[in-house]
């Protein structure tokens, strides 16, 4: 960080995942200079967060009240979109033949636009007012191509300065009680109708929470749909299906 200004911003993107958070105790570890946490919440709808019930609850229980008890401001922003927006978003503008008039749907795998519009376009709008500031960025020292992307100096990892793998910031978590429960049923930190969410993830999740899976299989009976794609390919009755008879087969082997 040589080309350090007097009096600029050091923030850390926190999102509550252990990469983040690691990463946040660190800074407080090590006394690196470190002004406020942003925390970006995507939403479902108006009332309904995209988070993992089980992490927004350590969100807003614990990742907030210790940042802040250790004397970091967290601002927590929310993109004007949510994700039934997005849904909802009639196609208009489209060259392909009878997309037109068409709702948008479910969000693709690998082309997320909640992502970008839910996400990274409200945070960016954050982090633009803050100035000309030094982002600490989640990226462990074990993730060499993701690293390759940071330029050191605007955006740098402090996970790598400290030689903390990915396993190493689990670990940290741990030891501070700031490891999210969300990593009890799930390899990854995200909204839980990522259609990244491995079929494992998924049944587990609708285990403990019906009611929001109800929500994804109503949507997808939705007349008008450009596509009814939900993950990859399948439609959300197929994932439906799919985890149900994987549950089934699971009691039997029980
Ligand atoms: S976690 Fe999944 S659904 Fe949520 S923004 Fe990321 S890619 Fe999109």
């Amino acid at each position: 960080m040589k080309s350090e200004k007097i009096g600029q911003k050091h923030i850390v993107c926190i999102s509550g995942g252990k990469d983040s958070m690691a990463t946040a105790i660190l800074a407080l570890e090590h006394g690196e200079p470190l002004d406020m946490a942003v925390y970006c919440e995507v939403m479902f709808d108006k009332e309904t967060s995209g988070e993992v019930p089980e992490h927004r609850d350590f969100v807003y229980n614990r990742m907030i009240p210790w940042l802040e008890g250790n004397g970091v401001p967290v601002h927590v922003v929310r993109g004007k979109k949510t994700y039934l927006d997005r849904f909802y978003h009639v196609i208009r503008r489209s060259k392909t033949v009878g997309y037109n008039g068409k709702f948008r749907g479910f969000p693709m795998g690998g082309k997320c636009i909640i992502n970008r519009e839910c996400k990274m376009d409200p945070l960016n709008r954050f982090l633009k007012n803050t100035g000309d500031a030094i982002q600490y960025v989640g990226i462990a020292a074990d993730e060499e191509k993701r690293l390759e992307r940071l330029d050191g100096k605007t955006k740098v990892s402090l996970l790598a300065k400290y030689g903390y793998t990915e396993a190493d910031a689990a670990a940290l978590c741990k030891k501070y009680g700031l490891y999210s429960p969300v990593y009890e049923f799930s390899a990854r930190n995200g909204c839980w109708f990522c259609p990244n969410c491995r079929d494992a993830e998924f049944s587990e999740f609708k285990r403990r929470h019906p009611d929001l899976w109800q929500r994804l299989l109503d949507l997808g009976k939705t007349e008008n749909l450009v596509s009814y794609g939900f993950k990859y390919g399948k439609t959300i009755e197929e994932v439906d299906r799919d985890i149900s008879m994987q549950a089934a087969q699971m009691r039997l082997w029980e």
